[in-house]
């Protein structure tokens, strides 16, 4: 059987840490193939193995001998673009390509809270992706934006989302123990980190208490509801390399027993558009029995680093349950992330298999 030709790919911040992501996830896609990598000026005009410092695994030579292009729509031309730009240049470059008539998959905070810009993670809110024919309209974008969370709240949204559908989540408290990697490249100086933790993420406490309502709210026509529940977090980066972990404590409006609550994560499957995609994971959440886990070195590379690991669900003494998820923030809280959304963009017939191009109807 004749198969198709792959869609051509671009990926903004190629040499930083997500971008590098993408590439690792890109090998051998079946769908999408990477033809153009673009970084800041520093990087453009060099050959991308020069360019980037590669950080792990082994660098697809194809991608090795491309020259970094500047993150312009006029030197980079493929139809969809996966952007893991620094927030600081994302907002308009970002803006540039969706006007250009390219599809964005962004990892930066820049656009996730506008309400015309879907904020998904396909398991749970794969639906939300129909708010973009009224994203065109309105911006008169002939592209479009589409965001992944914050890898964090990615992880904690993942955790609560099949709770939330059945027991209605009233109050979350989330403690994170976030790794090293998410400060991207260089990230973290290793005198701040090695043998430490810090209290403190810039900006990341208030993404998570703002993201949580968009992720698990309801879309209602070109709008989405937000959930109502409140939310504390606590963000913390320890010395870990992959994988941020959560601790939670959740209140329901009702409160499931323990029993419960692991027989509703366990079956849980998720938006359906996503089973089958390729980057999906079999199943989304795995639940674990044992008194230690999850664990980031151990559990983070479960589904391909796509899968979110829970663990310690019991009674709270404050709220009703508590519970600890995991999940490996480059490839599920962002690069992997990304390409699951475009899969189901391309799925769902929002872009053509063939070409790429952007095929939305209201
Ligand atoms: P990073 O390692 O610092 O990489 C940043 C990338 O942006 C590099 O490719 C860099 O290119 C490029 N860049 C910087 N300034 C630029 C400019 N003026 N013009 C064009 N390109 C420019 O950061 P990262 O960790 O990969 O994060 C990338 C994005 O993903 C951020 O928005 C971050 O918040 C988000 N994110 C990260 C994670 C994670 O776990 N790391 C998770 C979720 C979301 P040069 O090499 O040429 O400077």
């Amino acid at each position: 059987m004749k198969q198709a030709p792959r869609i051509p790919v671009a990926v903004l911040g190629a040499t930083g840490a997500v971008g590098q992501a993408f590439i690792r996830h890109l090998h051998d896609h079946p769908w999408f193939v990477i033809t153009e990598v673009a970084a800041s000026e520093r990087s453009a005009g060099r050959r991308y193995a020069e360019a980037a410092r590669w950080l792990e695994g082994s660098l697809d030579q194809a991608v090795a001998d491309l020259t970094v292009l500047p993150c312009t729509p006029d030197a980079v031309s493929a139809p969809i673009v996966f952007s893991a730009l620094d927030s600081g240049v994302a907002g308009d470059v970002e803006a540039a390509f969706a006007r250009a008539g390219r599809l964005v998959l962004s990892n930066a905070k820049n656009f996730r809270m506008e309400d015309d810009v879907p904020l998904v993670i396909p398991e749970v809110n794969g639906d939300h992706l129909q708010l973009l024919p009224a994203q065109q309209r309105i911006r008169a974008w002939s592209g479009a934006i589409i965001t992944n969370a914050n890898c964090a709240a990615t992880v904690i949204a993942s955790a609560l989302a099949p709770l939330h559908e059945a027991y209605t989540v009233r109050t979350v408290m989330a403690v994170t123990m976030q790794a090293i990697s998410g400060a991207g490249y260089p990230g973290v100086p290793s005198l701040d980190i090695l043998g430490n933790v810090i209290p403190y993420i810039g900006d990341e406490e208030s993404k998570i208490e703002t993201e949580l309502g968009k992720l698990l709210g309801r879309r209602v026509d070109d709008r989405i509801e937000f959930a109502q529940f409140a939310v504390s977090a606590h963000a913390n980066r320890v010395a870990v390399e992959h994988g941020h972990t959560v601790c939670l404590s959740v209140g329901f409006a009702n409160a499931p027993s323990v029993q419960d609550a692991l027989r509703t994560l366990r079956s849980w499957t998720g938006y359906a558009g996503v089973a089958g995609l390729p980057s999906a994971p079999v199943p989304p959440l795995i639940v674990r029995d044992e008194q230690d886990r999850p664990q980031p070195r151990r559990d983070a590379p479960m589904g391909g680093g796509m899968a979110t690991t829970i663990g310690r669900v019991r009674e709270d003494a404050i709220l009703d349950l508590r519970l600890v998820a995991m999940s490996h923030n480059v490839i599920r809280g962002a690069a992997g992330g990304s390409v699951l959304n475009a899969e189901l963009m391309v799925s769902s017939g929002a872009v053509d298999r063939e070409t790429g191009a952007l095929r939305l109807t209201s």
